[in-house]
């Protein structure tokens, strides 16, 4: 029997017969249903539609796993490489035997974790490769659609690996978070952001999103959390959930300018027209 996966979001289900009536991520206000029903498949079935890991360095130390053509939301997972250890950071909807190869050479993995529940996606697969703890924020827990004995949870903050933080943010949800790596971008420190702080297409913005496909923003109090979440870590360059776009030098700058500018519009206080 196949885990069912949400061809709309990715996330999986547990081995049985029959798939869900609906699937728990995207009937919730963040996400969306096609208008012609909820679709299900399953890892054999994007297999033999042509769907491949596609496997980059994206810096140093950092490793990119995504899938071409790509399934789903589309994100591609990044694994942070330390002499201690690895850890992935947002799965992707797909992996296979190339993907798997690439990740054991760079070193295994210690610990898989995700930005938030759109990206938990084939977390458990990730896990089972490699004998890897599942890390899940204590507030976002129960969003995992395919349960497994090695889910541990925290919250606040987590140094999972030296050099290596999850960062409780909250916003697009209450467990969002971040990955903070001290030794990226030449050692002027990193942000894997996912949704938590999105990236815009010109590399020079961020901004926030409740929900993303539902163009609905976030309340002030959540931008100034998120923002202030991170404030204690140095970072230069934030990867959100796709190879591109990145914010890749001045991302500290970059996100207090565009935190101030977004709480702008919020408040009415922009000047448009
Ligand atoms: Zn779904
Ligand atoms: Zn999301």
């Amino acid at each position: 029997m196949p885990a069912w996966i949400c061809a709309t979001c990715a996330n999986q289900y547990p081995d049985q017969e029959q798939p869900p009536g609906e699937c728990l991520i995207c009937s919730d206000e963040r996400q969306w249903v096609p208008s012609s029903g909820q679709r299900w498949t399953t890892a054999a079935e994007l297999a033999s539609k042509g769907h491949r890991s596609d496997v980059r360095e994206v810096e140093p130390g950092l490793l990119g796993v995504g899938v071409d053509p790509p399934v789903a939301i589309g994100q591609r997972a990044l694994v942070i490489q330390t002499p201690e250890g690895n850890l992935l950071w947002d799965p992707p909807g797909f992996l296979d035997e190339h993907a798997i190869a690439a990740v054991r050479q760079a070193g295994g993995l210690r610990a898989v974790t995700a930005s938030h529940p759109h990206f938990y996606a084939t977390i458990v697969e990730w896990s089972h490769a490699f004998g890897a703890e599942i890390l899940l924020p204590e507030a976002d827990a129960h969003w995992l659609t395919r349960p497994d004995p090695a889910v541990r949870t925290w919250s606040g903050s987590a140094q999972v690996l030296p050099g290596v933080t999850l960062v409780q943010c909250g916003g697009h949800f209450p467990g969002s978070a971040v990955a903070h790596w001290a030794a990226g971008a030449g050692g002027a420190g990193v942000l894997l952001a996912g949704d938590t702080i999105f990236v815009t297409p010109g590399e020079d913005r961020v901004t926030f999103v409740w929900s993303a496909p539902n163009r609905l923003p976030l309340p002030e109090p959540a931008v100034r959390g998120v923002v202030d979440a991170v404030r204690p870590y140095r970072f230069d360059r934030i990867y959100g959930g796709w190879w591109q776009p990145v914010v890749r030098a001045g991302a500290r700058e970059i996100l207090e300018s565009s935190a101030s500018r977004y709480i702008d519009f919020l408040r009415g206080d922009a000047a448009v027209g």
